[in-house]
């Protein structure tokens, strides 16, 4: 992109933004957040996508769904550029969690300046300002030298993200992403990744009443979890990011009981005998290891092998395997986020988000997890988090979003698209 570019866009730009209006942006939101989406709901995301469809193909935007398994379909828009430019992809999670005890979930309504309804924040309102921003350069008839492209995907909520996977594999193609997560306005550039592992223990079961014939899987799982805490955590923390700071490490379950009563450790209620009454001679530690970008999932499974050979030459007779664990058969690993705060798209995004909304220029890490890893890890193309709401209330039965932070991302989105794909 060249620099020159900047000053006739920037024209075209105000031009652009004060055809916005904010009644229609608020309404596209409410249609979207007044469509359940959730695992519970019927059809899951397709209605949502197929009402995004509609109020795409009704501005003249060529859309199409794109079924990715089981009738559950990505929605996928493109405006097409004009002159061979960048192209830049919108993206965001058509799903949203169940709405749990939410009073009114599907009853989008704005109380104090908050638009509350499932999803507010998470992410339908951050759906709609992607989509009123290429809905706006449409109507506006700005010639583009790149694509601009929208996905709107599923299954993000449900830890598989089914729906990016299936981006990334049969396209559209893009240069640049863009996902709608809540980040308060700010560019997110870097977050950690994740994985699960889980150290097998093996003992010798034997009748309770002489356990010392036996060995316990339960005292030895005892013994890792302190060497966890001791030891494996700090060898992580030798480690930092920048922006994320060093990685971590939960423990998250313990597991253990003798196998012949595996039957009844996890179905107690009255008139089930307890277990206990044999040593155990199996115990499963689970932990989830959050690592911060440079950590290959190499180099932190050989750190919990090395660690856990260490802690067996300590314990003589430490019958004791780590395993990495899938997280699910389509994602078995979850990759950090590590976006160079330098690239156009973070530089042009952070200028336009401190023009229109007053945020400060600085590019951000966040603790939490989203699809912009995938692209920037599997494509390695750039990938920001930016949308508006705080992430805080995501999930939650208060879940809302700042209808000015909606308005404002829904102009930061069009200026960025501006000033990346140029005009012709
Ligand atoms: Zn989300």
């Amino acid at each position: 992109m060249s620099s020159a570019s900047i000053p006739a866009s920037a024209r075209g730009l105000d031009e652009l933004l004060e055809r916005f209006r904010e009644d229609e942006i608020l309404r596209i939101s409410r249609d979207i957040l007044a469509i359940e989406s959730h695992r519970n709901a019927p059809g899951h995301e397709t209605p949502v996508a197929t009402h995004i469809r509609d109020l795409l193909a009704a501005e003249g935007i060529a859309v199409e769904l794109r079924e990715v398994r089981d009738g559950r379909c990505n929605v996928i828009a493109v405006l097409p550029g004009t002159g061979g430019g960048p192209r830049l992809m919108f993206n965001g999670h058509t799903d949203t969690v169940p709405p749990g005890e939410m009073p009114q979930p599907f009853a989008p309504r704005i109380i104090d300046g908050q638009l509350f309804a499932r999803g507010a924040c998470d992410m339908k309102a951050g759906l709609a300002a992607q989509l009123y921003a290429m809905i706006g350069l449409k109507r506006a008839g700005v010639p583009l030298a790149g694509d601009l492209i929208f996905t709107g995907v599923i299954a993000e909520e449900d830890g598989t993200s089914l729906g990016t996977l299936d981006v990334i594999e049969n396209g559209p193609r893009a240069d640049m992403v863009v996902v709608a997560e809540p980040s308060d306005l700010k560019v997110i550039v870097a977050h950690k990744g994740f994985d699960y592992y889980r150290v097998e223990v093996e003992g010798v079961a034997a009748h309770s009443s002489a356990p010392h014939n036996g060995v316990s899987a339960i005292y030895h799982a005892a013994r890792i979890v302190t060497a966890v805490e001791e030891d494996l955590l700090l060898r992580g923390l030798t480690r930092s990011h920048p922006l994320l700071g060093s990685a971590s490490l939960n423990v998250g379950a313990i597991i253990g009981h003798a196998r012949n009563e595996a039957g009844t450790v996890l179905r107690q209620g009255p008139g089930v005998k307890p277990p206990g009454a044999t040593v155990p001679d199996t115990c499963t530690v689970y932990m989830d290891r959050r690592r911060i970008p440079g950590e290959t999932l190499e180099l932190v499974k050989a750190e919990i092998d090395s660690w856990l050979a260490d802690v067996r030459g300590q314990l003589p007779g430490l019958k004791a395997e780590a395993h990495f664990t899938p997280a699910c058969p389509e994602l078995p690993s979850h990759p950090p986020l590590d976006t160079d705060p330098t690239h156009p798209l973070v530089r042009e995004c952070l200028r336009h988000a401190e023009a229109i909304a007053g945020i400060a220029p600085k590019a951000t890490g966040v603790p939490f997890w989203s699809d912009a890893a995938l692209f920037n890890d599997r494509l390695g193309i750039p990938a920001i988090v930016f949308g508006p709401g705080n992430i805080a209330v995501a999930h939650s039965d208060g879940e809302c979003v700042p209808v000015h932070e909606l308005i404002k991302a829904t102009r930061i989105n069009a200026a960025l698209a501006l000033s990346l794909l140029g005009s012709v």
